[in-house]
């Protein structure tokens, strides 16, 4: 068996494991095939065992992985997204996970109509307020949330994502994601239109199974499923 199917059949039996701690089931987890840098045939080989369900983190590589991959595949952006490059994905793109100004949903929003559709998309919080990441503070989700639900019919926000600190101990980031779970709740309970909070976008290779048992519903695995990046191939 290759590589990848060894990975994937390890990921599968933690996702489950996590899943049966937490009193959850496995169908209301959907494991995101983290494939940037990767080369189409690797995610060629992904596909050909199951996989359809994609993230990449750059418009360019996703647009092209995007033309020459076969239709039925789930693309996700879960990158840092420039407003001048929403138009190149906004029709074929599934969800937006890193919204984090209004600005940007404005874009988004643009363009989805351009195309006569509505993209759903999950607001992107800095749950940990790091320098080095985008997102929101916690404190603005809501108002953000509010004004987006307010004036911008052709984005729909289905929930929230956190990218949470590189650490040692996964269970560092147990807070993390319990303080995503509790804000997710808390606009839930607004009942604002046009936002759903059904998604929880967290949890990554070193610690999607903590992210599981606090309630994630979109896991972004890379490496765990495709081996190591290598960056100076660029
Ligand atoms: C690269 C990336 C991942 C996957 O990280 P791994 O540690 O390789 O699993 C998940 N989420 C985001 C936003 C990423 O950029």
């Amino acid at each position: 068996m290759s590589d990848f199917t060894l990975n994937l059949q390890d990921v599968e039996a933690n996702i489950q494991a996590a899943c049966d701690r937490s009193g959850r089931e496995r169908k209301d987890v959907t494991l995101i095939a983290v494939s940037k840098t990767h080369p189409v045939p690797v995610l060629e080989e992904a596909y050909s065992v199951g996989i359809r369900v994609f993230g990449e983190n750059k418009v360019q590589e996703l647009s092209d992985k995007i033309e020459a991959l076969p239709k039925d595949i789930h693309w996700h952006m879960i990158g840092h997204l420039q407003r001048n490059k929403v138009k190149y994905i906004a029709k074929d793109v599934d969800m937006i996970h890193s919204v984090e100004s209004y600005r940007l949903a404005e874009t988004i929003d643009k363009e989805a109509k351009k195309c006569d559709r509505v993209i759903p998309v999950l607001l992107e919080v800095n749950v940990a307020e790091e320098e080095s990441k985008f997102g929101l503070k916690m404190e603005e989700v809501l108002p953000l949330a509010e004004e987006i639900s307010a004036n911008l019919p052709n984005i729909r926000i289905e929930g929230l994502m956190t990218i949470a600190p590189f650490v040692a101990d996964p269970e560092e980031n147990r807070s993390v994601f319990k303080s995503l779970r509790n804000l997710s709740v808390d606009i839930a309970s607004k009942n604002l239109d046009n936002v759903n909070m059904n998604v929880l976008s967290m949890g990554m290779t070193n610690d999607y199974m903590v992210a599981i048992e606090e309630g994630a519903t979109l896991i972004r695995v890379g490496t765990g499923l495709f081996g190591a990046r290598d960056y100076s191939k660029k």
